[in-house]
Formats: C-alpha cells, sequence, structure tokens
C-alpha cells in the first residue's frame, strides 16, 4: 500500500511512509474489511475510516508540525489511526491527543492502538484518546502544533483556531456537499492564513444525534 502510495506521488516524504508502514492499518479496520486498498470504509456509527492517500496527504501536510516533542490533535479520531501515527511522529516526549464523540468508536480505537506500534505511547501516557465533542478541541493539552480534523466542518470552529500554537498548522475539511480541504497556518504574529489544498469528501463534523440519524 505504502509503495503504491509512493509510486503515485502521493507519498513524497520517507518519514510519512516510515510511520504508514510502522502503524498497520490492516490492525484499524473492522473484521472483513480490505485495510490497504485505496478507499475509506465504513466503520459504523455512519463513519468511515479515510482512504489511505487522504491519511498521507494529511500526514505529509503536517510533517513539520510533527516532530519529536511537539503536540497534535486529532478531531474526529474515528478508528485512532491517524492519532496513532501522530504519537509514533511526537514520540514519548511529545503529546497526541484524539477526541472522538462515540464513546463506542473511543473504546475500540483504544483496542486498535493497543495491538499497534504506538501501544507503548498509550500505556506511558504520551498518547490518548477522549470522547468528547471535538469541535471544542480538547484545551487540557493545548497549544497545539499540528490539528487535523477528520471531518468536514461548516465553518472552522473557532476554539481549534485558539487552540493552535502561533507557528501551527490545522488541516481541515470545510463545506457541506462541497468541500475543499484547507490549511489554516497561525503566523508567528497570531495572524491566520488559510488556503485550500485541494477537494474532498468527509463525514460531517456535527452533533452526535445528527450523526447517528444519519443528517
Ligand atoms: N481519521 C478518522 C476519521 C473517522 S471519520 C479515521 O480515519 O479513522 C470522522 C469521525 O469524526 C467519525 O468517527 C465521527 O464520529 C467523528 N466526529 C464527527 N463529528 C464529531 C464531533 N463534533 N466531535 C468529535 N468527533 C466527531
Amino acid at each position: 500500500m505504502v509503495e503504491h502510495l509512493q509510486h503515485y506521488g502521493v507519498i513524497s516524504s520517507k518519514k510519512v511512509a516510515e510511520v504508514m508502514e510502522t502503524i498497520d492499518r490492516g490492525l484499524f479496520v473492522p473484521d472483513g474489511t480490505p485495510p490497504y486498498v485505496d478507499s475509506p470504509m465504513a466503520i459504523g456509527y455512519n463513519a468511515t475510516i479515510s482512504a489511505p492517500h487522504m491519511h498521507a496527504t494529511c500526514l505529509q501536510l503536517l510533517e513539520e508540525n510533527l516532530q519529536p516533542g511537539m503536540h497534535a490533535l486529532d478531531v474526529g479520531s474515528g478508528t485512532g489511526y491517524l492519532t496513532a501515527c501522530f504519537a509514533i511522529m511526537v514520540g514519548p516526549q511529545g503529546r497526541a491527543v484524539g477526541v472522538e464523540h462515540i464513546p463506542e468508536l473511543v473504546a475500540s480505537s483504544i483496542k486498535n492502538i493497543e495491538k499497534s506500534a504506538a501501544a507503548p505511547l498509550l500505556k506511558e501516557g504520551s498518547l490518548s484518546v477522549h470522547a468528547g465533542d471535538g469541535r471544542q478541541g480538547w484545551p487540557e493539552c493545548a497549544p497545539y502544533d499540528a490539528i487535523h480534523v477528520g471531518a468536514a466542518a461548516p465553518e472552522i470552529p473557532q476554539p481549534l483556531i485558539d487552540q493552535l500554537k502561533p507557528g501551527g498548522r490545522m488541516v481541515i475539511p470545510v463545506g457541506n456537499i462541497f468541500q475543499d480541504l484547507k490549511v489554516v497556518d497561525k503566523n508567528l504574529d497570531g495572524s491566520i492564513s488559510v488556503r485550500s489544498e485541494t477537494s474532498v469528501r468527509y463525514v460531517p463534523l456535527t452533533s452526535r444525534e445528527a450523526q447517528l440519524r444519519g443528517d
């Protein structure tokens, strides 16, 4: 899978290739789901695990902000795959936090991580996953060098902008039916620069009730 993504130019970073080889996607997809096909897969609760090429794209966009010792937030952490990748990249001196609003997915993501190469980081506490509304971020471990949002927001939630460190970067899909993957950089003077990376299709960042209704 990683070789395929490198061949097609999706992965150009050695570090991202390494981390995606270290964290086995096969441990994070539901039983019976083909893990290495480049497509999103249903994980229940109207949620999906993102396609490998989207995981790779987001890791590359955030690579500079996932250096050892840095703080990373993964909103809508779902299966926990990307949270585990973040934890490997920031290492034991860093902090990787996942926030997911479906408690059953939080529980299964922790089980997935426990089987993966990120298990020691979960045990030592540099990696954690919490149940909560990710639109509020996770203030306890803020400010963050990197914020990833795995579900599409109608607009960029202000608490997430507030929890970004100056010099930090957030990657977030924004829109309803038509969505753009936005790259939000907080400059050292605190001002914000936003650009669109590519068109995407994510499940909505919404309330738990609306998601379970399938709105
Ligand atoms: N990166 C994850 C993506 C999962 S899909 C993965 O690849 O496994 C998006 C996730 O966002 C879903 O699990 C959904 O339950 C969650 N989500 C949607 N709205 C949310 C909110 N307001 N707060 C926290 N999580 C949310």
